[in-house]
């Protein structure tokens, strides 16, 4: 059973991380990440200056629990 609270692995980056948040069926859980994850990867080009890369730290993504 997944708990707020508990520490699992990011499945992104592997870093360590916690549970925030349970869905009511316990199948959803957010997961809030230690480590920086980028949320797009532009491609590089010189002309890609004022596009901003979401670096951040912290990110919360959901993943899917409570199969086995
Ligand atoms: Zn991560």
């Amino acid at each position: 059973m997944t708990e707020v609270g508990d520490r699992i692995r990011c499945p992104k980056c592997g870093r360590e991380s916690r549970i925030v948040w349970v869905s009511q069926d316990a199948k959803l859980a957010g997961l809030k990440c230690a480590g920086y994850h980028s949320q797009i990867s532009p491609p590089p080009t010189k002309f890609s200056k004022n596009i901003q890369t979401k670096t951040k730290k912290g990110m919360v993504f959901l993943i899917e629990v409570g199969k086995e």
